[in-house]
């Protein structure tokens, strides 16, 4: 069932778990993240880029949309990295039930106003807003001299952009980066920051470049107020590596031969991830009744999105 962002958000962020949130551009990735979500009962925000949207076309959402509103999970379909109000609008337009502004390559002033703007208009409409402070930078390349430039998030700047923009979440950069990280770097989560953080601004933060990160460092971060986790290169790395090894052989030319081994290796991927982020079982804490189709309703606390 699809939730907003904010309300699959916040029975994590009260009860000190996360929900994981999986890049999706294609459609084994969107089967097997759903499939291994609802087996662990977790819930679980699908993310699409603006660039893979281009890539998938609107007739993908459709299927996205559908495989989301027939989960037996909890399921928000969110849009990933919003560079516009013009994105963010599409976005809406689409029925996304979430979407991240990103202004965070822009001055602090200008990221506060564009992310006020997309509030404005997704809050009249009840869906949720993401946005961002700090660098958490580009895709990978990267070099190691690039990841020592990285800003990270400072809790007053933080204080002032909720209260400027009315964000329901919050991207922090604290320490992690996206993409695949440069050879022999290792994250290093900035815990203190995050409580820091966590304590002015008191809504759910969220953790980009949940990839190559330290699981137990990950782990504290989520009972440190990390409540939304993405997660891309992890799922795609384990998902193409499997690919390519079972089309080493060249009598490989079946879909359904080709496909189930990899995409079982993405459902581990997500049981994994469902366990670093204690997000098993999580399903429970979301009041779900269960009623005839076209009928069905979050009873609480939940801005029903009907599809
Ligand atoms: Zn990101």
């Amino acid at each position: 069932m699809l939730l907003t962002g904010k309300d699959i958000v916040a029975p994590a962020y009260a009860r000190g778990f996360a929900v994981a949130s999986y890049n999706i551009s294609d459609y084994g990735m969107l089967m097997a993240v759903l499939a291994a979500s609802e087996a662990a009962q977790s819930p679980v925000i699908l993310l699409i880029h603006p660039d893979d949207w281009e890539f998938v076309g609107d007739q993908f959402l459709a299927s996205v949309f559908a495989a989301a509103a027939s989960s037996s999970v909890p399921v928000a379909i969110q849009l990933d990295h919003g560079a516009t109000v013009e994105q963010a609008a599409a976005a809406l337009r689409h029925q996304f039930t979430s979407v991240m502004i990103d202004g965070s390559l822009l001055p602090f002033d200008q990221n506060m106003a564009i992310t006020r703007e997309v509030v404005e208009m997704a809050h009249r409409i009840g869906v949720s807003v993401e946005g961002e402070i700090g660098t958490i930078g580009p895709r990978d390349p990267r070099s190691l001299e690039e990841m020592q430039d990285f800003v990270f998030a400072d809790p007053e700047q933080a204080k002032e952009f909720v209260e400027t923009t009315g964000v329901d979440l919050l991207a922090v950069a604290v320490g992690t980066a996206h993409g695949v990280y440069p050879a022999g770097f290792v994250p290093e989560l900035k815990l203190d920051l995050i409580a820091r953080i966590n304590d002015a601004i008191g809504i759910p933060l969220v953790l980009h470049g949940g990839s190559g990160a330290v699981d137990e460092q990950v782990s504290q971060a989520v009972k440190l107020g990390i409540a939304k986790v993405n997660i891309s290169a992890d799922m795609k790395t384990a998902y193409f590596t499997k690919l390519r090894e079972v089309l080493t052989d060249p009598a490989q030319r079946e879909p359904l031969d080709i496909y189930p081994p990899a995409l079982a290796v993405v459902q581990d991927v997500v049981r994994h991830k469902a366990e670093v982020l204690g997000s098993v079982g999580g399903a429970a804490h979301y009041d779900y009744r269960p009623a005839g189709i076209g009928e069905r309703r979050w009873t609480e606390g939940a801005a029903t999105v009907q599809h």
